[in-house]
């Protein structure tokens, strides 16, 4: 496979690789995109995801978020996959210096991976909304209808919910990583999601790569494209 090869040689030579992930690096640990809406949201929930996974329906229907929160975003019997695997390792070589996620599962996390940027949160932290008590998953996953702290307040996810914004913090260190990066490898994402999808353009390095099954609106950038699934991509380097 001529594209293995390039990139094998790609990540030989770099030594500031970051790499920029989407829902694609999960799906291979069996977790589902919910942005995808398919037939089972349909059947069982009277909303989209998109409007179940907002702030105002946290606020204005807190039980009805956390039956399709618990339902849908529990992964603490989920293991990583080769992909965040591979990066874990990759870390540990002093190559890779960040991993940047869309994702929430904490499946980088699992995996061992040290530096990791969560754009968009995770729900395995979880603080009260009313002390600021932390909780973990397992408090919340587990917990019956709301999840309450020892003080009465509503514990919430430090998941960034649709109608919210992104913690600046997460940004400056997402770009200041890009910026600095040799080689930014961007997988399983079709780079649609705003404003995550714009920190492509603060990289000024050597190698772009997408790795993604379909083609994304910034291809034209890329030194290498690779149309097929990651863990493909990640077992035969
Ligand atoms: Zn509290």
């Amino acid at each position: 496979m001529e594209s293995y090869e390039k990139l094998q040689k790609m990540i030989d030579e770099c030594n500031n690789i970051v790499f920029f992930g989407g829902a694609g690096v999960s799906t291979e640990s069996g977790i589902k995109d919910f942005r995808s809406v398919d037939g089972l949201y349909n059947e069982k929930y009277d909303y989209p995801p998109e409007v179940m996974l907002s702030r105002s329906f946290f606020d204005t229907h807190t039980e009805e978020f956390y039956k399709f929160y618990k339902d849908k975003l529990n992964t603490l019997d989920i293991e990583p996959n080769v992909t965040h695997k591979y990066l874990k390792k990759l870390e540990d070589k002093g190559k890779l210096k960040a991993v940047i996620t869309q994702n929430i599962d904490g499946l980088h996390e699992k995996a061992g991976s040290k530096n990791v940027l969560l754009l968009h949160g995770t729900t395995y932290i979880n603080h009260c909304m009313n002390c600021g008590k932390e909780y973990g998953a397992q408090d919340v996953f587990n917990s019956k209808g709301i999840p309450r702290c020892s003080c009465g307040g509503i514990i919430k996810p430090d998941v960034v919910l649709y109608e919210e914004g992104l913690d600046n913090n997460t940004i400056a260190s997402s770009i200041f990583a890009i910026q600095n990066a040799d080689m930014l490898i961007i997988a399983g994402t079709s780079l649609t999601v705003q404003p995550a999808a714009s920190l492509i353009h603060y990289f000024r390095g050597n190698h772009l790569v997408l790795i993604n099954r379909d083609s994304t609106p910034y291809d034209y950038k890329a030194d290498l494209i690779i149309n097929e699934s990651l863990g493909k991509v990640f077992e035969s380097i």
